[in-house]
């Protein structure tokens, strides 16, 4: 069996930022997005380097070693980006977020750190795979605020943890693909400003991958764009 993508990926400023420090991959088994963070240039060089590490993996890789491949290559990222501020102080404090989706014949296995979000539209339903590295998720996994007070909450923007160049603890998650698949790989300024709901029905209503992933961007500008957007739409197929 043989898996293909046929995915669309878009990213956009936003109104209000300067620059855009986000950064994607997507190839034929890889798809990728990184939040950079850091001030000045430093969060769009974090974020560049954590994307290139992990391109490495846009090769066949078995499933055996489909876990391990994933894990070395957000080490080799992490590393570096400690390798890049020790030989630069202005670059201190520099982080990414990093959510990276591997395919190989018949399994899909990601890796996660911070807030950007992986998504997967499987029988009508968008399902999130990934967890938010942020205050305001753990204030809801507390019970302390209810999940939809947190995209309103005034320290929602502070992330847990990232990819600094220090020890992190990534989340891994393994998925079994089926036949017409829809993945969405977004950063936090489509998921801040569009509710989850209207991404699914917009993923439902939207066949074409490029179509959609317009859509949304379009939906998050509207919003206001206050933060870097990033949208990949992925179909899934298995021949
Ligand atoms: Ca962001």
């Amino acid at each position: 069996m043989t898996l293909h993508l046929r995915w669309a990926a878009v990213t956009d400023r936003g109104h209000v930022r300067s620059s855009n420090q986000d950064c994607h991959y997507a190839g034929e088994r890889l798809l990728v997005v990184a939040d950079g963070m850091g001030g000045m240039a430093a969060g769009d060089v974090a974020s560049r380097i954590a994307v290139e590490a992990m391109a490495s993996l846009d090769v066949p890789i078995d499933n055996d070693h489909q876990m391990d491949a994933l894990h070395k290559a957000l080490e080799v990222a992490n590393g570096r980006i400690a390798e890049t501020v020790a030989g630069d102080q202005a670059l201190q404090g520099m982080g990414t977020t990093l959510t990276a989706v591997v395919f190989s014949t018949d399994r899909a296995a990601l890796a996660h750190v911070g807030d950007s979000r992986a998504y997967l539209l499987r029988d009508g339903t968008l399902n999130q795979l990934t967890k938010d590295d942020t205050y305001v998720q753990m204030l809801v996994d507390q019970g302390l605020i209810r999940p939809e007070e947190a995209a309103g909450h005034p320290r929602r923007a502070v992330v847990t943890q990232a990819l600094q160049g220090e020890p992190v603890s990534p989340s891994y998650v393994i998925v079994e693909p089926e036949q017409g698949d829809r993945w969405l790989l977004c950063s936090d300024g489509l998921t801040g400003v569009v509710p989850p709901e209207r991404i699914e029905a917009e993923m439902l209503a939207i066949p074409d991958p490029h179509d959609c992933a317009g859509r949304l961007l379009d939906l998050a500008l509207e919003g206001g764009g206050p933060d870097n957007i990033t949208v990949i739409v992925a179909d899934l197929t298995l021949d």
